[in-house]
This record gives structure tokens, C-alpha cells and sequence, in this order.
């Protein structure tokens, strides 16, 4: 594979996880939006405190201090789960 064809293949590959991605928290905010049940922690692999650099209090779901618009329960600004969207 030349490196332009490598190039090319890195950036189809980052729009896809891009668009998804961007897919994902449109229908999550919708699901907020319309007052749909929340997920459980479970469903959501929650985490009370992330092991990662990404954290509840940066994520656009949080609502300080203990709330998330998806998420179900009392939500540490110290935890994670796998529908963490990054604050702009
Ligand atoms: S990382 Fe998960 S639990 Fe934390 S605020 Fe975002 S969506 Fe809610």
C-alpha cells in the first residue's frame, strides 16, 4: 500500500468514526430531548471513577453535580461511560 492509498484509508477511517460518533449523540440528545427512560449504568458501562483521561464532568451529558441527560442515577464528575461526548 503506497502512503498516499494509506492516507487515504486513515481519513475514510476517521470520518466513519467521525460520523457515527456525531450520529450517536444526535440520537442520544434526541432521546433526552424527548423524555425517554434513561440508561442504566450497566447498559452504559458506567465507571464511578475513569481510569481514563475523558471524565463525566467534560462530557456534554453531565448536569452538575450528580446528574446526566442519559445516564440513570447519581453520576460522579469522576466517572465515565462509553456514550462520553466531549464538551466543544
Ligand atoms: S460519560 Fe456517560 S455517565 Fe458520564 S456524563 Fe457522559 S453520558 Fe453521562
Amino acid at each position: 500500500m503506497t502512503t498516499v492509498e494509506s492516507a487515504r484509508n486513515s481519513r475514510r477511517r476517521f470520518l466513519k468514526i467521525s460520523v457515527s460518533s456525531a450520529l450517536g449523540s444526535v440520537a442520544l440528545a434526541a432521546c433526552s430531548t424527548l423524555g425517554l427512560p434513561k440508561i442504566s449504568k450497566a447498559q452504559a458501562a458506567y465507571e464511578d471513577r475513569s481510569t481514563r483521561r475523558e471524565h463525566c464532568a467534560g462530557c456534554i451529558h453531565f448536569v452538575a453535580p450528580h446528574g446526566c441527560t442519559v445516564v440513570a442515577g447519581d453520576i460522579s464528575p469522576r466517572g465515565v461511560c462509553r456514550y462520553f461526548s466531549a464538551k466543544a
